[in-house]
């Protein structure tokens, strides 16, 4: 366990952003992008069809990288002024940086933020859970408990075991590294994210009666509308949703240090700017070319003109460990038919 992490007191977890409270927060949500390379090619995600055309939708073809050291030095300056909560994942698997560790092992033990990461957990070894038990919620994307429809939903690269060899039986060892992670009593809070798409739609209470014994009071399933990411993908259960970004307080940093007011920016469209150049993010959220991209961002200009559903978590659902405080005691809630 690495010593000079501390986890947050349990009240501040009160804060985790659900929808309600993300535009009444005083600080800033965070979200930088340690690499925007992903090991999987999951369907309802535009990795699937990244450089490929899709007609009439957006098309995400940004450059791919990791962010370097002095970046990412430059982020937690940023995060220990101005942050209520980090959350490192945006548009790629952050446990593929080659320096993930080392990176966490920078972040301050008096750190005044909520740290979250998000991860496919492909990459979690018995090793690196210790780093991942540093922070306050730890979500893991599992669409399915069905192994078939697992490998349609998530192609893509090997499933270390938990001593880091690949494994062929990509989907159960994801599985049982879950139950184990789970199974630790100092576990992080932690969210099994469900994407609905309709490919999986049928599954979905299934898979949530399946998993829901097995969590902890901390933990939870989520259950999540399929996103367009502004506009790239389409699935019939996107519906029109109104943006939030304008009312929000979110940045998200890419690999590189550009700049984006929108989380479901993927190819960083609206450029306000690059946290390496400019240092200080209060240069980047009260300049120009962020007014001007908060204006075009209410008039529904550019990207946004295809991002129909915007961030509709309307749907969403969460369910949580039996005797949870999150959810009174009324465990599971009922599945939505
Ligand atoms: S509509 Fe909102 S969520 Fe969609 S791309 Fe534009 S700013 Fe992002």
């Amino acid at each position: 366990m690495n010593k000079l992490i501390k986890k947050m007191p349990q009240k501040l977890l009160e804060q985790i952003p659900y929808t309600k409270s993300w535009s009444v927060r005083q600080k800033w949500l965070i979200q930088p992008e340690l690499t925007n390379n992903c090991n999987f090619r999951c369907v309802y995600c535009p990795h699937s069809i990244y450089r490929k055309k899709v007609d009439g939708s957006n098309q995400f073809n940004r450059e791919k990288g990791y962010m370097s050291e002095e970046l990412w030095d430059i982020v937690l300056r940023n995060a220990a002024k101005y942050a209520s909560i980090i959350m490192i994942g945006f548009f790629g698997e952050p446990l593929l940086h080659p320096k993930f560790q080392s990176f966490i092992r920078m972040i301050p033990a008096t750190r005044p933020y909520i740290l979250h990461i998000n991860t496919n957990w492909s990459l979690v070894t018995k090793e690196n859970m210790e780093t991942l038990k540093c922070f306050d919620l730890v979500r893991i994307s599992l669409d399915t408990s069905n192994a078939s429809l697992w490998e349609r939903l998530c192609p893509g690269g090997p499933v270390l075991d938990l001593n880091g060899v690949p494994s062929k039986d990509r989907h159960n060892m994801v599985a049982e590294k879950i139950e184990y992670w789970l199974q630790l009593k100092d576990h992080s809070p932690t969210r099994l994210v469900c994407v609905v798409s309709s490919i999986n739609e049928h599954d979905v209470e299934r898979h949530v009666s399946l998993w829901h014994p097995k969590l902890s009071p901390r933990d939870h399933v989520q259950t999540k509308t399929i996103l367009s990411y502004g506009g790239v993908m389409r699935d019939s259960h996107m519906s029109k949703y109104p943006c939030i970004i304008p009312s929000s307080k979110y940045l998200t940093v890419a690999w590189n240090g550009d700049c984006t007011p929108c989380n479901l920016d993927v190819n960083i469209a609206w450029n306000v700017g690059n946290l390496c150049e400019e240092t200080d993010m209060k240069k980047i959220v009260n300049g120009k070319r962020w007014k001007q991209a908060i204006s075009d961002i209410k008039r529904k200009q550019g990207i946004c003109m295809n991002c129909l559903d915007a961030n509709n978590r309307s749907e969403d659902r969460e369910y949580w460990g039996v005797g949870s405080v999150q959810n009174n005691g009324d465990a599971c809630k009922p599945l939505k038919k």
